[in-house]
């Protein structure tokens, strides 16, 4: 059984596209952008407001909400912008592999 030491500052984080990669805070930004390569057919989508946050898109409109970058009700003008930008793309313009 694995214990998270909530004392350690480099907790491991589970890959997104992998989760049997488990990666050590520091590295995990390079990690999931080669594996966002590896895995380019994913249709994960990074989060508007920290791109180390890749999210399954059924997942997105809760993230948006809980994500720990945002203060919840009040964007600022970047996340606001970011926001903005992101509801206009929506997950949906991606190309469904029908699954
Ligand atoms: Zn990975
Ligand atoms: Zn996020």
């Amino acid at each position: 059984m694995s214990y998270v030491d909530p004392y350690s500052s480099d907790p491991d984080q589970v890959c997104p596209y992998n989760r049997s990669h488990i990666v050590s805070s520091k590295r995990f930004a390079a990690h999931i952008v080669k594996c966002a390569k590896v895995y380019s057919n994913s249709n994960l989508i990074i989060c508007p407001f920290n791109a180390k946050h890749r999210i399954e898109p059924h997942l997105m409109h809760s993230h948006i909400n809980y994500c720990p970058q945002m203060i919840p009700g009040i964007l600022d003008d970047v996340q606001m912008k970011r926001y903005k930008e992101w509801a206009n793309q929506g997950p949906t313009n991606q190309e469904n592999s029908g699954v």
